[in-house]
C-alpha cells in the first residue's frame, strides 16, 4: 500500500483551475519531487495535502485511509509533517532550543511546567540535531546562523512529531547551488532510516534529478508525467513544456 495516495484532485480559486485532476502516489522512505513552471499548482497540491485546503473533487489517502479534507492539526497528527518557504525557527532562541519547542508541541505539552519539560526534552532535540549534523551549534542562537544551517534546524524541527510524511514546499528556495543539494542529500538519507516519505518542490534540476527518486511534472494545473528522474529528463512533452530544450 502507498504511504500517500492523491486521487483526482481538484481545486478551483473562482474561475482559476489551480489543479485538475492529479493523481500520483508515493511509497515510504521515497523522495517524490513536484516539479513545474510558477503557478502551475504545486503549493496548492501541498496544502490539499497537508488540510489547508480541502479539495474540491478527489481524495487524499494515507496509507488506504482517506484524510481528504480534514482539517491541518488533525493530519497533522495522523503524521504528515511540513516545512516552510520561510524559516520558522525564534531567531533569539538557542538551536536546541528551538528544537525542544517542536518536540514539547508534538507531545502537546506545551503547557506542562516549562522549565522541567524543556530540560527533559534536551536529550532528544540533541538527538535530532545530531541528524542534521547541527550538534556543535546545539546552543547557539538561531540568529547567529548561516541561512543554510536555519534549514536544517527546521528539518531538525520539522522530524521533532516523527512524521510518516513530510511536505517541503520549495525547502532550498534563497540558497546557495552547493547547500541545495546538500539539504535533499540530508532530507534524503533521513528518510531512507527512517522509511518517512518525502514530497518537495524545487526549482533546481539538479536537486531533482540528483537526489528525488521519482517526478511528477504539473503544467497549468495538470499532471503532464510521472516518473523517474532519467524518464522525466528523457520525456519530450517534459522537455517542450517546461524545461525548455
Ligand atoms: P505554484 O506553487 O506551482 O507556483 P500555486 O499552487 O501557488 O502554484 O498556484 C496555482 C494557481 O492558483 C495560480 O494561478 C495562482 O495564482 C492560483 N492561486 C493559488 N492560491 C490562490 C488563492 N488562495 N486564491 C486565488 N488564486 C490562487
Ligand atoms: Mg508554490
Amino acid at each position: 500500500m502507498s504511504l500517500l495516495q492523491i486521487r483526482n484532485i481538484s481545486k478551483a480559486f473562482g474561475g482559476v483551475k489551480a489543479v485538475q485532476n492529479v493523481s500520483f502516489s508515493l511509497q515510504a522512505g521515497e523522495l517524490l519531487a513536484l516539479i513545474g513552471p510558477n503557478g502551475a499548482g504545486k503549493s496548492t497540491t501541498f496544502n490539499m495535502v497537508g488540510g489547508q485546503l480541502a479539495p474540491d473533487n478527489g481524495a487524499v489517502l494515507l496509507n488506504g485511509q482517506s484524510i481528504t479534507g480534514l482539517p491541518p492539526r488533525t493530519i497533522w497528527r495522523c503524521g504528515v509533517g511540513r516545512t516552510f518557504q520561510i524559516a520558522q525557527t525564534f531567531a533569539s532562541l538557542t538551536v536546541a532550543e528551538n528544537v525542544q519547542m517542536a518536540l514539547l508541541s508534538a507531545d502537546r505539552k506545551i503547557f506542562s511546567w516549562w522549565p522541567r519539560a524543556a530540560n527533559h526534552r534536551r536529550t532528544e532535540a540533541l538527538a535530532l540535531l545530531e541528524q542534521v549534523g547541527m550538534t556543535p551549534q546545539a546552543d547557539r542562537p538561531c540568529s547567529a546562523l548561516a541561512y543554510g544551517d536555519v534549514k536544517r534546524v527546521e528539518l531538525a524541527m520539522a522530524l521533532a512529531p516523527a512524521p510518516q510524511l513530510l511536505l517541503m514546499d520549495e525547502p532550498t528556495a534563497g540558497m546557495a547551488p552547493g547547500e541545495r543539494v546538500a539539504l535533499m542529500q540530508l532530507a534524503r538519507r533521513i528518510a531512507r532510516e527512517r522509511q518517512m516519505g518525502v514530497l518537495f518542490t524545487e526549482h533546481s534540476m539538479d536537486v531533482v534529478f540528483g537526489q528525488a527518486d521519482r517526478v511528477a511534472v504539473l503544467v497549468r494545473g495538470q499532471l503532464l508525467a510521472e516518473g523517474t528522474p532519467q524518464q522525466i529528463r528523457a520525456d519530450e512533452r517534459v522537455q517542450q513544456a517546461y524545461l525548455g530544450t
